[in-house]
């Protein structure tokens, strides 16, 4: 009998990087549509339930799997990238918790590609500042009942369920973080996504009237969501995003080093044989290595459990936002006008890359967390 060959995460989501995502991408970003056609090839796949535990049916993923896979899907589509990183984060909140048949059912569900998640964190009272939300879980028997209204939220109303942050019951409580399913009385999404990139993430509004939760989709204990978002959201989002960013950084030095090779002028030359070129070239090279290798680095850190994890997931965020911009900008530069046209997708590397940077925590509030942990002060 011959063992069946199992592909790991990362040569599964190659394939559908080559084979659905790179030829849909300019597609995804021009039509500003969800990538539906990815998260199908996800389903199919199995990595809808890349970080759904192995006793769930899903692949037993962690976080350096994570950072892995959205670092190849952002090479070619960072609006891909975006909706599955959210869904994964979504995923790995409920992994992290599975204590009630609920949850555990959301995991198989999950795995079995039938639910896709999402985070619904932020709202326009609080901004930047996800950590602080101002809707709030009133307890109705058996039920939470929430009302209030989430912004941004990534994949909208293409996500089966979304993880809400709330003030618990009581003041003294502190944080719910909620399973909510959107099919539910009372969920509505609202608008469109008019975003200058990551134009097919879908992130809008949500408005929660009178949204009755059963007490069982609460993750974690009541009142646990302060912790649960620092440690688990956290470093799932963090280490996440700087993923999707280095492969935005990736995708560009890619496209603009095949650009200048094969770009000849009627000499003969190339845009590469020419020695300012070369630099930028380096320069490229050199940003986007420097950022994914600390990130897997801080990766690993933080599955190891390492102390001085959460330190090296906020610093790999603050490497890999500037770094894109810097790799884009440069990209963009040696791609001349070829590069500021739609003919190459630099331009559209560009506007993705904007997004990492104001996407919480920010870099202001990743840089005054950084410095405070360096100084010894507390964040809060
Ligand atoms: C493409 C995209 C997708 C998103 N997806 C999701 C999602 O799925 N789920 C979700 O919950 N949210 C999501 N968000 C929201 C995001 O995480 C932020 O909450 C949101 O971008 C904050 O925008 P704002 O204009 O309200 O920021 P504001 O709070 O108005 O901040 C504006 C600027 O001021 C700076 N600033 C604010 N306070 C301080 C301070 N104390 N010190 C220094 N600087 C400060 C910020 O860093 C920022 O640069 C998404 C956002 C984008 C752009």
């Amino acid at each position: 009998m011959t063992a069946s060959y199992n592909p790991t995460p990362i040569e599964l989501v190659k394939q559908v990087a080559n084979e659905v995502i790179a030829p849909l991408a300019a597609t995804i970003d021009q039509e500003k549509r969800f990538p539906k056609e990815a998260f199908r090839a996800f389903r199919d796949t199995g990595l809808l339930g890349l970080l759904v535990p192995k006793t769930y049916g899903g692949l037993g993923g962690n976080l350096g799997d994570l950072v892995s896979v959205v670092e190849i899907i952002g090479e070619y589509c960072g609006s891909t990238a975006m909706c599955y990183l959210m869904h994964s984060c979504a995923t790995f909140v409920i992994s992290s918790h599975p204590t009630t048949e609920a949850l555990q059912s959301y995991l198989r569900e999950i795995a079995r590609g039938k639910k896709i998640g999402t985070l619904a964190f932020s709202e326009t009272g609080t901004g930047a500042h996800f950590y602080i939300p101002e809707i709030k879980a009133t307890h109705k028997g058996d039920y939470l009942q929430l009302n209030g209204r989430k912004s941004f939220v990534t994949n909208g109303d293409e996500a089966d369920f979304l993880i809400a942050i709330t003030n618990a019951s009581s003041q003294e409580l502190g944080l719910d973080m909620v399973v909510v399913d959107t099919d539910t009385i009372g969920v509505h999404f609202e608008g469109t996504w008019e975003g200058i990139g990551l134009r097919g993430n879908n992130s809008i509004s949500c408005e929660l009237n009178d949204v009755n939760i059963p007490l069982s989709n609460i993750v974690g204990e009541e009142g646990d969501g302060m912790d649960m978002i620092f440690n688990v959201v956290a470093p799932a989002f963090i280490l996440g995003s700087s993923g999707v960013n280095t492969g935005l950084a990736r995708g560009a030095y890619r496209t603009a080093l095949d650009h200048v090779t094969n770009r000849k002028y009627t000499t003969g030359k190339s845009l590469a044989d020419i020695p300012a070129i070369q630099y930028y070239l380096a320069e490229m090279c050199c940003y986007v290595e420097a950022a994914s290798t600390f990130v897997h680095d801080a990766a690993k850190k933080a599955v190891s459990g390492d102390s001085t994890a959460m330190l090296h997931v906020m610093q790999s965020k603050l490497l890999a936002c500037e770094n894109v911009n810097l790799v884009t900008n440069k990209a963009m530069q040696v791609c001349g006008g070829n590069g500021y046209s739609k003919e190459l997708p630099v331009e559209r590397y560009l506007r993705d890359a904007k997004a990492g940077s104001v996407m919480a925590p920010t870099v202001e509030i990743l840089k005054e967390w950084v410095g405070k942990t360096v100084a010894g002060i507390p964040l809060f």
